[in-house]
């Protein structure tokens, strides 16, 4: 039983499916439903028709180039029938199967993190362009970092001359109080017993 491909969208054709197309020199194309063979009959490029395996292998959506594709190339050299030989074979087509899809999958993310990439640039060049749009208000003042930094300096230390003057006020009024307090009564007990 032999699996073919279609000629134009390159999908599986199983026996007793699609129709066939000889052309006068005797090359014959296969075709696995009406569209594929339509667009064969309207001269359509498959490489240049997006919903095709071509197409996408082409503009590089898929993986194209790879040493797993060499296995499933047609060689015109006739094989003596041997049952080790068969047996081997089927057993390294399902490893062959199982490296083809994790090397796909690995193509696959390969593209999404270069599509992120991109992505992040085209954002950062659309931020570019339009940042008059989210900068701030008073960003366009034309003071400069350093003076800034000044002015804040200036003032914190205005700030806490204010509090220490306040502070050295309130604490040294009670002292005084409390000195005149017990000078006056020493004075009274001295004068009492004088
Ligand atoms: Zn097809």
């Amino acid at each position: 039983m032999r699996i073919d491909a279609c000629y134009f969208c390159s999908s599986k054709m199983y026996p007793g499916h699609g129709m066939h197309f000889v052309r006068n020199d005797c090359k014959v194309f296969k075709f696995c439903r009406s569209k594929c063979l339509k667009a064969f009959k309207k001269k359509k490029n498959p490489r240049r028709v997006k919903w095709t395996k071509a197409y996408r292998k082409t503009v590089g959506k898929e993986l194209a180039v790879d040493p797993s594709f060499e296995f499933e190339k047609r060689r015109n050299v006739p094989v003596k029938y041997d049952r080790e030989f068969w047996q081997k074979s089927l057993e390294a087509i399902k490893k062959i199967e199982d490296i083809k899809s994790k090397r796909q999958s690995s193509f696959v993310m390969r593209r999404l993190r270069q599509a992120t990439a991109i992505e992040q640039q085209r954002d950062n060049r659309e931020v570019q362009i339009n940042k008059s749009l989210i900068r701030a208000p008073g960003a366009n003042l034309p003071w400069e970092f350093s003076s800034v930094e000044e002015n804040i300096e200036n003032a914190l230390e205005k700030v806490s001359y204010k509090r220490s003057d306040k502070r050295v006020s309130i604490s040294e009024e009670p002292y005084v109080e409390e000195i005149h307090e017990s000078s006056e009564e020493e004075m009274e007990l001295i004068a009492e017993e004088n």
